[in-house]
């Protein structure tokens, strides 16, 4: 790419914006050529596909850069094609007619000029210029994606956009750079535009072509402006995981991705192993982490509390009889502490007796198994159950709109981590963002919209953070983020990177593209110290960002922030 590295998105697009203007002469009289050359009654196929990827190509880049007229005339030319090429039809004086007409239209067309008028559909907030000097590719979790689209303004924009989402996407505009670069490195997914100069189903064909020269496909994304079922099946047939219809939406292009490159694998299941038979015991923990799960073991039931703290553990497998504790005794102590109320107990005994199997299970244990017990069923039981927690305990705690931290889990969390920060002596940093001018997304562009914001933003949180930080949604349009051992000046800096790459999304809704930006507070522990001092100044903080003027960060003094509503947004509504 010939963009340099500080070059920011808005400039980018402007660039590729104005190179489409001045190709867009030369592409119409490329089609003017070939209108003339056609002649009336004769089959001149390859002269009728090259006019039609002509014009599908300028409808494709006209959508792109909010071109309405040109994107109605080269549509309809393009459909008119279509429909003459699936048919086998000759070139009728019909054709000729309607191609010369809508070719018209175009030419009458003087972009230049709507350039300078008309709606550049660029953000609807001011973009702050790259912070970062790396960009926002910069994220941990990198996975490479080729991306092969003839149409370099598609390819170009859209690796832009991937690689905001943690994406580290190469465009590629012909299928012999994608071949080329296919041999020297495999990525982790390709996206693949399905209409190239080679032909209508180009595009399928050669991912077919390099998946036959490997043991496993690599996973497949099929972009296409083509939206029948035909285009669909050779597409799936070819060996494409996903189809999106063009214009593509970023985020889920990124959902996708996640999807296809499975990006965490999932983590091990945590079993604890209580039995006095050091042997029985063993045996257990060796058939288990041969499954590649993680055991701890106890013989003695006093021990269980001890081994539990920080294990983590997804399940307990207990023996229902020893000596001095019983298994539903166990049981009922583990009940009434704290943490352990949900953690699924499973008892395994030589006990065939139903009703006292019935009996040590009213305590409130979860399963019961029964010795002697095959290895591959004591492997299957302990999954299934350990999975039913994961699901039900993921279901408590994560809000079913972002998958981040639900409000109550990421108060807990604060809590926990302060406490821990204050034994240890490290530094803790509270930060509250908030969507600006969100309301009026949802005005604008509807509901669903607003939502897909939310989901984007909580998946540029979630992929830019590292490991140890915590993101929570902390209401509507809220999230709440710890950042463990750093200072308010660094987690300032951090939460800028994100907020100037989140202002640099770009989100589509009914024809339109459009930007959102966020204000944050930060306030930082031990200056706030308590958990809900830190929420309550980090609020206060993000107030005053909102005051100053929005898609900002500030910084909690001590100093008590006047903590008035912030002024409502006059006058900055989104224009489209
Ligand atoms: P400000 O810049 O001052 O934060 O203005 P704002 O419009 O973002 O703030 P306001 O609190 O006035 O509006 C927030 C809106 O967020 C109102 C509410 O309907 C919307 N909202 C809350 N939760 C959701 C959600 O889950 N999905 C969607 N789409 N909208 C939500
Ligand atoms: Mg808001
Ligand atoms: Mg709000």
């Amino acid at each position: 790419m010939a963009s340099g590295k500080t070059e920011s998105f808005r400039e980018r697009k402007q660039r590729l914006r104005q190179s489409f203007i001045e190709q867009f002469p030369g592409r119409l009289a490329g089609a003017r050529e070939l209108l003339a050359g056609l002649t009336l009654g004769s089959d001149q196929r390859a002269e009728l596909e090259t006019l039609h990827l002509l014009f599908h190509t300028i409808k494709g880049s006209g959508a792109s850069f909010g071109f309405d007229s040109i994107n109605a005339s080269a549509k309809a030319a393009e459909q008119v094609l279509r429909e003459v090429l699936d048919q086998d039809a000759r070139v009728t004086e019909r054709l000729i007619l309607d191609l010369d007409q809508r070719l018209r239209t175009l030419e009458a067309l003087d972009l230049a000029l709507d350039a300078a008028a008309g709606p550049d559909p660029g953000p609807s907030f001011e973009i702050p210029a790259r912070q970062s000097v790396d960009g926002c590719t910069s994220g941990r979790l990198q996975r490479l994606v080729y991306l092969c689209d003839d149409d370099s303004v598609i390819a170009q924009e859209l690796s832009g956009q991937l690689s905001c989402f943690g994406y580290q996407v190469i465009p590629f505009v012909t299928l012999d750079a994608l071949r080329r670069a296919f041999q020297s490195e495999r990525p982790s997914a390709i996206i693949m535009d399905v209409i190239f100069p080679e032909g209508q189903d180009a595009g399928p064909a050669v991912i077919a072509e390099l998946n036959a020269t490997i043991d496993r496909p690599v996973p497949c994304v099929f972009i296409s402006s083509r939206n029948d079922f035909s285009a669909r099946l050779q597409a799936v047939q070819s060996g494409g995981n996903a189809y999106c219809p063009k214009p593509v939406n970023a985020v889920e292009m990124a959902e996708i991705l996640d999807q296809l490159t499975n990006r965490s694998p999932p983590e091990p299941y945590h079993i604890l192993i209580v039995d006095d038979d050091p042997d029985v015991a063993q045996f257990f923990s060796m058939v288990l982490e041969e499954a590649g799960m993680v055991t701890r073991v106890t013989n003695e039931p006093e021990r269980v509390p001890d081994t539990l703290d920080g294990f983590d553990a997804d399940l307990v497998l207990m023996d229902l009889y020893m000596p001095k504790c019983s298994g539903p005794d166990l049981a009922r102590v583990l009940r009434q502490m704290p943490g352990y109320l949900s953690l699924p107990i499973i008892y395994v005994s030589s006990e065939t007796n139903a009703e006292r199997q019935f009996k040590a299970l009213e305590v409130g244990a979860d399963g019961f198994l029964t010795k002697p017990l095959a290895p591959e069923r004591l492997i299957a039981e302990v999954k299934l159950r350990a999975e039913r927690m994961r699901t039900l305990r993921s279901l408590m705690i994560r809000d079913g709109l972002t998958g981040l931290f639900n409000h109550n889990a990421i108060l807990q969390l604060l809590e926990v981590t302060e406490a821990a920060c204050r034994r240890t002596q490290t530094s803790l940093c509270m930060a509250m963002i908030d969507v600006d001018h969100f309301k009026s997304i949802n005005d604008t562009y509807g509901h669903p919209v607003g939502d897909q914001v939310l989901m984007a933003l909580s998946r540029t949180l979630r992929l830019r953070l590292r490991e140890v930080d915590l993101v929570g949604r902390y209401g509507g349009e809220e999230f709440a983020i710890i950042l463990v051992g750093v200072d308010a000046a660094y987690a300032k800096s951090i939460i800028d990177e994100l907020r100037a790459d989140f202002a640099e999304v770009s989100f589509f809704a009914d024809g339109f593209e459009f930007h959102c930006a966020f204000s944050g507070g930060i306030a930082a522990y031990p200056q706030f110290g308590t958990a809900s001092a830190l929420v309550d100044a980090a609020d206060r903080a993000l107030y005053r960002a909102k005051r100053n003027g929005r898609n900002r960060v500030e910084i909690a003094t001590t100093m008590t922030d006047v903590s008035a509503k912030p002024v409502p947004p006059g006058g900055m509504r989104n224009e489209h």
